[in-house]
C-alpha cells in the first residue's frame, strides 16, 4: 500500500495538519474508548484539555473548541462522565458567533509513514509533547509548577494512551526520575533526553519505518551545535538542545499546508 497522495514533508519544520489530526484522533477516538470516564481517569482528561487550552498554539477555530470543551468539562460535576455525553461534548459547533471547530479528517504530514501502520498518531502524540513542554517554558517563571505540563502529559499516557505496552515504558521513565525535575527548561529536556532513550531502544526494531530509522535527535546535520566531543566521546550541549528545541517547537515553525 502507498499513501493516499504525496506529501512533500520537510522534518525540519511542523505541520498543524498533523497536529489537530492528533487531536482529533486523541479526543474524539482514544478518550472515548472507555464506556466511563470516572476518578483519576476523568481527573487526567479534564487536566489534559486544561493544558491544551492552555499551551496548544492552535488556530483560532481550534482555540475555541479547546475552550468551549474545556469549559463545558469544568461544569460536568457528576462523578462519572458516560461515553455518550463526551461523545456530544468533542463535536463541532460551527454555528456559533466563535465557531469551534477541530477538523474530524486524519491527515498526516511530518507524521505521515512510508506504509500506513508506520508513524502516525504516536509520532504525533511525541509532536504534541515536546510542543507543550516548550510553550509552558517560555511562559511563566521556570521554577513555578515544573511538572504542570510533564504531569499531565505522563497522566494521558497512563489512562489513555492505546498502546499500553508503551504506557508501561513511559511510565517506568517517569517513576524513576520525573518528580526531580526542577524547572520547565528542565522539564523539556526531561521529554527530550527520554524520547531519545525511546528512539535508542526501538532503534532497528519491527515498528521502525525503514524510510525514517529511529536517530538520536536532532542528529548533528539538523543541529550542529548541539552535539559536542569530550575526552573523544559523543555529549550533548544541553544549552544548544534546548535553544534548538524552543525555535522547532515554536509557533512560528508550525507551517498550515495541508490543513481543511
Ligand atoms: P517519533 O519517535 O514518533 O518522533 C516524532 C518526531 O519527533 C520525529 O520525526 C522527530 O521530528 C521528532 N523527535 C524525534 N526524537 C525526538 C526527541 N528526542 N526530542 C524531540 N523531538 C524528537 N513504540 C514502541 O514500539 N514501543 C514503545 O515502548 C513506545 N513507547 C512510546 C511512548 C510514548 C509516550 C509515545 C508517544 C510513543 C511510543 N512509541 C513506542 C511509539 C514510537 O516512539 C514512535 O512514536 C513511533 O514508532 C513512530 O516513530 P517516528 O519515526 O514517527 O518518530
Amino acid at each position: 500500500t502507498t499513501p493516499s497522495q504525496p506529501k512533500h514533508a520537510d522534518r525540519s519544520k511542523l505541520y498543524m495538519a498533523d497536529l489537530e489530526s492528533t487531536l482529533h484522533y486523541s479526543l474524539r477516538v482514544e478518550a472515548a474508548r472507555p464506556a466511563t470516564l470516572s476518578g483519576a481517569q476523568l481527573a487526567a482528561f479534564k487536566c489534559y484539555v486544561a493544558t491544551l487550552v492552555k499551551y496548544f498554539p492552535g488556530r483560532p477555530c481550534v482555540q475555541t473548541y479547546l475552550q468551549s470543551l474545556d469549559g463545558w468539562l469544568r461544569n460536568w460535576t457528576e462523578p462519572e462522565l458516560p461515553r455518550s455525553a463526551l461523545k456530544e461534548a468533542v463535536k463541532n459547533n460551527r454555528d456559533a458567533s466563535h465557531p469551534a471547530v477541530l477538523p474530524t479528517n486524519v491527515t498526516w504530514v511530518g507524521c505521515q509513514g512510508s506504509e500506513p501502520h508506520f508513524r502516525g498518531y504516536p509520532c504525533g502524540l511525541w509532536t504534541i509533547f515536546h510542543l507543550l513542554t516548550i510553550q509552558a517554558a517560555q511562559s511563566g517563571p521556570d521554577k513555578e509548577l515544573p511538572l504542570e505540563v510533564l504531569g499531565t502529559l505522563r497522566c494521558y499516557v497512563q489512562h489513555f494512551f492505546g498502546c499500553q505496552e508503551c504506557a508501561q515504558h513511559f511510565e517506568a521513565m517517569a517513576a524513576e526520575s520525573m518528580d526531580q525535575v526542577a524547572g520547565r527548561e528542565e522539564a523539556a529536556l526531561w521529554l527530550w533526553s527520554h524520547h531519545n532513550k525511546v528512539n535508542a531502544r526501538l532503534a532497528g526494531g519491527d515498528t521502525e519505518d525503514p524510510k525514517f530509522p529511529k536517530l538520536q535527535w536532532p542528529p548533528p546535520d539538523m543541529c550542529p551545535q548541539c552535539h559536542k566531543e569530550e575526552r573523544g566521546v559523543h555529549a550533548w550541549d544541553e544549552p544548544a538542545v534546548l535553544t534548538f528545541l524552543k525555535a522547532h517547537f515554536s509557533p512560528a515553525n508550525i507551517y498550515l499546508d495541508y490543513t481543511e
